[in-house]
């Protein structure tokens, strides 16, 4: 047949994602998809080069988790398969939605285990880290397993998919006509989850007679881009809310119904609490004493069906997509049927004064150098009229203090280490975030939680993107080495210039040693919108050991 007439594996799958209009790649090339890369770009793709593919599939996850489409990663085979693979199984943990591509090698060798180049059964070592796995062996059969991909990353629950290209199927060739009728452009694929009547009663029930109401909200709601109607059910009924890290912003933190800093108390007062979008998991001390009442009765509402009673018994689950399940409340909720009683918010109110007082004081002291606090308020006070900046969060002790210090006010500009608690998300997420806002990004590092993708910073200066990263530099997990001190498991090297590293790439580096300073380089930094790296630091004794999970770490049980 005439070669006008034909076509090719590689062309086809760039056909596949631009008809479903999945418009951007994050990956790394090398064999055997680098034509696949340079076609894509060629053919208006839009295409991020990365130095790590955990790099590239954080990046693809976090743009699933904003965009409510899979973002998608593409790696060479084996090895750079199995570096996707850990951002792949962050994803399904954290329920966001993306597609791991990969392209393999020849299946025949490959199953008889005779040797091949980067020989490795992909697909099966994939299986339990994703949603789904898939293996396109044909060339005519790209266009179903795209569609199956997105399928199954966004239907549900979402999450993480695999999708294995073979050598094979990326060079062979089709003719046009086939090739067009093997393209699916999908329908639905994320089809809305309308919640049973008689599920919505047993909850508004529930609600009516409560005397400590609290709703929770995870980042399932950030997700499900509900906020519209979760902040109608909360103002109508008048009841507290807590936000998950990710879901901070959904209602301004400066909400008058948050009770973020009546948080423990409010959990352990709590007769009735509303999940939404969040699971009872190790950041809700799995919905058990001591934090938690053994009384409280539950409400959830998750699109999981297995997500109720994973922990605690769920006396009215409500099982649908969270737009739809807030929507079938506010219209079966009776006026004035579920209201949050009065004793109950003045309870709150008094201990969310003593709270912030508190807090303020530890947030006012200047110590020389650098503390978390001290640090993060400076930075607080840059960020409190942008809005539109997306903070990137990791770290053990930085974590924790950035998410009490900063407040949001707007939806799915917070993001971090999430369910696993991981570290290493943060050059990936961030590169995402300032590609799919087009807007600045702030991400707030750990000195030891920017080391696991801090090479990407090239990556940032080579596409100019607006990112300005800020490492909280105490020379150490958790804390620095005292000095003299031989390297310990926790120290590095002490006095470490983080700075200088970007302007390699030639990046805007800032080295600063006081809250004057920090402000200054942040606000120079951000105005400049492009690619900088602020080293900051603070006392090497500052940090505790795991942060706010020291309880985490074993203790042997041997007495000494
Ligand atoms: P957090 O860590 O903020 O508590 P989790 O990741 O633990 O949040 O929980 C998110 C929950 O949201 C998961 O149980 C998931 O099934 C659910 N979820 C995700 N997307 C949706 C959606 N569109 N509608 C309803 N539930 C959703
Ligand atoms: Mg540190």
């Amino acid at each position: 047949m005439n070669s006008e007439m034909m076509t090719d594996g590689f062309h086809l799958v760039v056909d596949a994602l631009k008809l479903n209009a999945l418009d951007t790649i994050y990956g790394v090339a090398g064999i055997p998809i680098t034509d696949l890369a340079r076609l894509a770009q060629a053919e208006g793709l839009r295409y991020f080069g990365f130095r790590h593919e955990q790099s590239a599939g954080n990046a693809a996850a976090i743009a699933g988790y904003l965009t409510q489409k899979p973002g998608i990663c593409l790696t060479v085979s084996a090895p750079g398969f199995l570096n996707g693979l850990v951002a792949l199984a962050n994803a399904t943990t954290n329920c966001f939605p993306m597609i791991l591509i990969s392209g393999s090698s020849n299946r025949a060798i490959v199953d008889l285990e005779q040797g091949d180049y980067e020989e490795l059964d992909q697909m099966n070592a994939a299986k339990p880290f994703a949603k789904a796995a898939f293996r396109v062996n044909r060339v005519e059969d790209i266009g179903i397993g795209i569609a199956r991909a997105i399928h199954a990353a966004l239907s549900g629950r979402p999450g993480g998919v695999y999708l294995d290209l073979t050598a094979a199927a990326l060079s062979a060739t089709l003719d046009l006509d086939s090739a067009r009728r093997s393209l699916v452009k999908v329908v639905d694929p994320a089809p809305r989850q309308i919640p049973a009547p008689d599920a919505v009663a047993r909850a508004i029930d529930l609600l009516a007679h409560a005397k400590h109401p609290l709703i929770i909200l995870g980042k399932g709601a950030a997700y499900a881009q509900a906020e519209a109607e979760i902040r109608q059910l909360i103002e109508t009924t008048g009841i507290p809310f807590l936000p998950m890290s990710m879901a901070k912003g959904l209602l301004p933190d400066s909400h008058p119904q948050s009770a973020a800093t009546a948080r423990s108390l409010a959990i352990g007062q709590a007769d009735v609490v509303v999940l939404i979008g969040a699971r009872l998991n190790w950041l809700l001390s799995h919905g058990k004493p001591p934090l938690w009442s053994e009384t409280t009765q539950f409400v959830q509402l998750d699109i999981s069906p297995t997500e109720i009673d994973s922990n605690r018994p769920i006396a009215a689950p409500v099982v649908g997509d969270i737009k739809s399940a807030v929507a079938a409340l506010l219209g079966a909720i009776q006026p004035g049927q579920v209201k949050a009683p009065a004793d109950w918010l003045d309870v709150l109110e008094v201990h969310k004064k003593k709270n912030v007082e508190r807090m303020a004081a530890r947030l006012a002291a200047e110590p020389s150098p650098m503390n978390f606090s001290s640090a993060l308020r400076a930075v607080r006070d840059v960020l409190a009229d942008r809005p539109d900046v997306t903070i990137v969060n990791e770290g053990a002790n930085t974590l924790d203090f950035a998410r009490n210090i900063i407040d949001m006010t707007v939806p799915r500009k917070r993001l971090d280490s999430g369910t696993w608690g991981v570290m290493g998300i943060g050059m990936g997420y961030a590169i995402a975030a300032a590609a799919v806002s087009g807007k600045p990004v702030v991400a707030i590092e750990g000195d030891s939680a920017f080391g696991f993708s801090g090479m990407e910073i090239e990556t940032i200066c080579r596409y100019k993107l607006p990112i300005v990263t800020i490492v909280l530099n105490n020379g150490g997990i958790y804390h620095g080495d005292k000095p003299g001190e031989r390297p310990s498991p926790t120290g590095f090297v002490q006095n470490a210039r983080y700075d200088k590293m970007i302007e390699a790439f030639g990046g805007g580096g800032y080295h600063v040693t006081d809250t004057a300073g920090l402000g200054e380089a942040l606000s120079e930094a951000l105005a400049s919108c492009t690619p900088a790296l602020i080293n900051c630091v603070i006392d090497p004794t500052a940090g505790t050991e795991s942060g706010h999970i020291q309880n985490l770490n074993p203790k042997s049980a041997l007495k000494t």
